[in-house]
C-alpha cells in the first residue's frame, strides 16, 4: 500500500480534519513542560526495567514470574515523549538485544520529530527484526508528538473515544485453589481470557464455572495439535460459555487451523501466526481474526495500519499486550476504539508499574483525557523515577 492510500485508510485524513478545525495558537499548547533547555534536536534515552509479576504466568509452554523491559524517552525542547520495548522469552529479544539496538542509533541528526517516516525508516533500517525495540522508539515518537500537538493520539487518529471495547483479564494455568483467587481478582471484569493447552484444560475451565458465569475467551497458545479432538473441544467450551479461541494449534499449521476455522462454531484468533503486515495476506482465510500487539509489529504507527488491512481483509481485529508497564499499555488503548475485542490487562499483572495511565472502569478501557499516549510517571523512590523525570 503506498502512502496516499495508507493515510486514506487509516483514519489520518480524519485526524489532519481535526487538527485544522484547532486555532493555531492551542496547537501547540501542552500543560506539561519538562524542565529541558530547547535543543531543536531529537535526544534519545534508554534504560532497562524488570517487571514482576503479581503471580507466575503459566502458558502451554513456559512459566515466568518476570518480564524484562527497556524503557525508553524521547525528548525535544520542553517535551517528552515515553516508550517500552517488552521482552517475553519466546520473542527471542531481550535486555540486551534492546540496548544493542538503541545504542546504535542517533536520533540527534533530526531536528523535527514530525518526520516520523524518515526517522522510523532510519530505525527499521538499522537492524533486521527486533520490533519491540523498534515499538519503544515508535511508541515514544507518537507520544512526543502528540504533546507538542497537545491532543491525544486516539483524538489525533479521529478515533471515537466513547467506542473502546471492554479488555479480557487473562488467567494463567494455575492449581484449582488459585484458579480461583484469580477469579475473585478478576471481579471488576467483564470478560475473563483464560489459558489453556495442557493437560488440565476441562478442570481449569470447570474450577472457573463453579465461581463465576463471566463470558470468557481462551488462549491455547498453540498447544493443541490433532485438528479433530481440538474441533471436538472447542464445542465443548462454546457449551461452556466460551466466545472465541485464540492460537489453538502451532502458528506454522496453516491446513488443519483452516480446516478448524471452517468448522469451528467460535471465532479462531491468530496470535503467534501474525507478526506483521506482510503476514495479514497468509492468514485470510486461515483464521477469522487476528491478535495485534505493539512489540510484535513494531509500534503504534504499524498496528494503526495492520488494523485497517485486517479489517480490509474481512477479518475481525483484537488488540493485546505482552507483560507491560502502563507505558506501552496506553499506547496500545489509543487504538483500541478500532477494535472488536481486547486483551490490554498487561499492566494489572505487574507489581511495579512506574507509570498512570489508561485505567479500566466497569471493564471497559477508559482512555485518559492527556496528551500523546496519556502516561505520566509516578513519583517513586526509585532509580526508575529519576529516569523517568
Ligand atoms: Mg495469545
Amino acid at each position: 500500500m503506498n502512502r496516499r492510500s495508507f493515510i486514506k485508510n487509516s483514519g489520518l485524513v480524519a485526524g489532519a480534519i481535526t487538527l485544522a478545525s484547532i486555532p493555531e495558537n492551542k496547537l501547540f499548547s501542552n500543560p506539561k513542560k519538562f524542565n529541558m533547555k530547547a535543543t531543536h534536536k531529537l535526544q534519545l534515552s534508554f534504560v532497562p526495567y524488570t517487571l514482576q509479576l503479581k503471580h507466575a504466568f503459566t502458558l502451554s509452554t513456559s512459566s515466568r514470574t518476570t518480564t524484562p523491559v527497556v524503557l525508553v524517552k524521547i525528548a525535544y525542547d520542553n517535551y517528552c515523549g515515553y516508550g517500552e520495548a517488552s521482552m517475553p522469552p519466546y520473542l527471542g529479544e531481550s535486555h540486551e538485544s534492546v540496548l544493542k539496538l538503541l545504542s546504535q542509533l542517533n536520533l540527534s541528526q533530526f531536528n523535527d520529530p514530525f518526520l516520523s517516516d524518515d526517522i522510523m525508516d532510519y530505525v527499521n533500517n538499522t537492524m533486521p527484526g527486533n520490533y519491540a525495540a523498534k515499538a519503544a522508539v515508535d511508541i515514544a515518537l507518537n507520544d512526543l508528538t502528540g504533546k507538542i500537538i497537545g491532543l491525544p493520539l486516539h483524538k489525533i487518529w479521529g478515533l471515537n473515544p466513547a467506542k473502546t471495547p471492554v479488555t479480557s483479564f487473562t488467567i494463567g494455568i494455575d492449581t484449582p485453589e488459585v484458579v480461583r483467587l484469580k477469579v475473585k481478582e478478576a471481579e471488576p471484569y467483564q470478560l475473563l481470557k483464560v489459558k489453556l493447552g495442557r493437560n488440565t484444560d476441562r478442570e481449569m475451565i470447570e474450577t472457573i464455572r463453579s465461581a463465576t458465569q463471566k463470558p470468557m475467551c481462551v488462549d491455547i497458545n498453540q498447544g493443541w495439535t490433532d485438528r479433530q479432538k481440538a474441533l471436538d473441544e472447542i464445542f465443548w467450551l462454546k457449551e461452556k460459555g466460551i466466545v472465541f479461541i485464540e492460537q489453538p494449534m502451532h502458528k506454522n499449521n496453516y491446513d488443519d487451523t483452516a480446516w478448524l476455522t471452517q468448522h469451528s462454531p467460535l471465532p479462531i484468533i491468530a496470535d503467534e501466526a501474525f507478526q506483521t503486515n506482510s503476514d495479514v495476506a497468509k492468514l485470510k482465510g486461515v483464521y477469522n481474526a487476528i491478535n495485534i500487539k505493539l512489540m510484535k509489529c513494531g509500534g503504534l504507527t504499524p498496528a494503526l495500519k495492520i488494523a485497517h488491512e485486517v479489517r480490509n481483509a474481512g477479518m475481525k481485529v483484537m488488540i493485546g499486550c505482552m507483560t507491560e508497564t502502563s507505558c506501552a499499555v496506553s499506547a496500545a488503548a489509543q487504538l483500541s476504539p478500532l477494535v472488536d475485542w481486547a486483551d490490554l490487562d498487561g499492566n494489572l499483572l505487574i507489581s511495579n508499574d512506574p507509570f498512570d495511565g489508561m485505567k479500566i472502569v466497569d471493564g471497559k478501557i477508559t482512555l485518559p483525557n492527556k496528551a500523546g499516549i496519556g502516561v505520566v510517571p509516578l513519583k517513586q523512590k526509585t532509580d526508575i523515577a529519576k529516569f523517568l523525570k
